[in-house]
């Protein structure tokens, strides 16, 4: 029997959001057992809170965003995934700003800073959301020449654990198709998935600059992909794939700890969060 976790007390990250580009200062505060994870602005009247649920989530176009009455903070997918993969059930993250700072791009520098700051075991036995019967959601990207099918399906474990196995495609000469499997725990997840980074395309990079997003400018923040070959240094072959397994990781923990084994083909955010909200329907009445 696992039990739950919550953070040690004064863990504070201070750095520069990825879309917005201002710096950020976010504190990482302990919860009593029960609590979930919880999210909060310190720079609003009222210091409103929200819950990381799926029914929370505002937007997931360019990167997760939680908020309600018009207040909001971007980009949390990475930073859920840290605290799924390190098992952390209990947590309070309040920034003073509407994004979370970037890190390396990765999950890397949180997980390093989390874990150096020390993880708090409680007294309680950890909840888990056991995936019973198969669930999927399917979408279309459009990214390529041609649409295509997107899948992200949910099977129950044979193992009694969390896995995750995503197959990215690409027409792009340069990435080719990726398959990246997962079977979790907490080393794996901090060698293997943590520190892989977002992909970014440099004709993208171009037009969302032109637009005022993507603001950022430490181009090692990402995988970037130009015309003929990577633009950056990889920090694993199939950095790509790890990183679409890092952020199913992050999104599904919008439904909770999972036991369960993740098939996603192409998928992004947008059904990383339908699937989220089919297994907590499915929690319910189970
Ligand atoms: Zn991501």
């Amino acid at each position: 029997m696992k039990l739950q976790q919550t953070v040690s007390a004064g863990l504070e990250i201070t750095g520069e959001s990825l879309h917005t580009g201002v710096t950020v200062h976010m504190q990482i505060c302990p919860q009593a057992p029960d609590t979930g994870i919880w999210f909060g602005r310190t720079d609003l009247p009222g210091q409103p809170r929200i819950k990381a649920e799926p029914g929370n989530i505002i937007d997931t176009k360019k990167s997760v965003t939680i908020g309600k009455d018009g207040w909001r903070i971007a980009t949390i997918e990475h930073l859920m995934a840290v605290l799924h993969g390190l098992g952390i059930d209990n947590a309070l993250v309040l920034t003073d700003g509407e994004e979370i700072p970037s890190g390396d791009g990765s999950g890397l520098y949180f997980a390093e800073r989390i874990r150096q700051s020390g993880i708090v075991t409680q007294d309680k036995p950890r909840r888990y959301t056991v995936i019973r019967e198969p669930l999927w959601v399917e979408g279309t990207v459009y990214k390529q020449k041609e649409p295509l099918k997107a899948f992200l399906v949910a099977l129950p474990s044979t193992d009694e654990n969390f896995g995750v196995n995503f197959t990215f495609t690409s027409d792009h000469p340069v990435t080719g198709t990726q398959y990246y499997q997962y079977n979790h725990n907490e080393d794996a997840f901090v060698s293997e998935i943590a520190p892989a980074r977002t992909i970014a395309f440099m004709k993208e990079i171009e037009h969302l600059r032109s637009q005022g997003l993507a603001l950022s400018g430490d181009l090692n923040r990402a995988v970037i992909v130009g015309d003929e070959g990577y633009c950056n240094e990889l920090r694993f072959s199939d950095e790509i794939a790890r990183h679409k397994v890092l952020d199913i990781i992050g999104d599904l923990y919008l439904a909770g700890s999972i036991i369960g084994r993740i098939i996603g083909i192409r998928s992004g955010h947008a059904l990383d969060l339908e699937l989220a909200k089919k297994i907590v329907a499915q929690a319910d009445h189970s």
